[in-house]
């Protein structure tokens, strides 16, 4: 099996979840199938190319598993985007509107010296919302955001038009 058919196998529908009339992506499967993991982390890092990035940022708490082995093969640092209130010292925040309500993630304030360049990495790229708040954090920082790596795109949601010039790469698209 190719690595599309891979994550597409190793990703697990889950049905009104986590609320009703919501079908969740379950990313869990593919990170206990040590080859279809690992394949993807191959898989990011070879599409930008070591030496291409400073700092990869994982949203929380997905992005995290993706990122911290994509960051430690490309050979850049790892910086943890949070939900608001986690973080333990001084950050940036930005809120960003939900289905019902709003939702506000933060990063450390001194995580980039100016000009870094900056991936950020998550599993699922859904609205766009989360995506869009990240890379503006990255921006307020001082980083230069080089794009978005994540697994799966969601694209009946509509995510890419909503996250404006940020570079997309997604590994399989639904
Ligand atoms: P967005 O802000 O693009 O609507 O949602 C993306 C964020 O929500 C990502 O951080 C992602 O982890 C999470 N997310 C939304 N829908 C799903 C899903 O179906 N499966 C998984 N694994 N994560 C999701």
């Amino acid at each position: 099996m190719d690595l599309d058919g891979l994550i597409r196998d190793r990703i697990r529908d889950v049905v009104d979840y986590p609320k009703p009339g919501v079908v969740f992506k379950d990313i869990t499967p593919l990170l206990a199938d040590h080859v279809a993991f690992a394949g993807v982390v191959d898989a990011i890092v070879n599409h930008h190319g070591r030496g291409t990035v400073d700092k990869i940022v994982g949203i929380e708490a997905r992005g995290f598993i993706l990122a911290a082995p994509i960051a430690y093969h490309f050979g850049a640092g790892f910086v943890p985007v949070r939900k608001k209130g986690k973080l333990p010292s001084a950050t940036y925040e930005r809120s960003y509107d939900l289905e019902y309500g709003t939702e506000t993630i933060e990063v450390h304030a001194d995580a980039f010296t100016p000009g870094e360049r900056v991936l950020i990495v998550d599993d699922v790229l859904a609205t766009g919302g989360t995506a869009r708040a990240a890379a503006d954090l990255v921006a307020r920082g001082g980083g230069d955001v080089v794009g978005l790596s994540v697994l799966m795109e969601l694209s009946f949601l509509g995510g890419r038009d909503r996250i404006g010039n940020l570079d997309v790469h997604s590994l399989v698209t639904v």
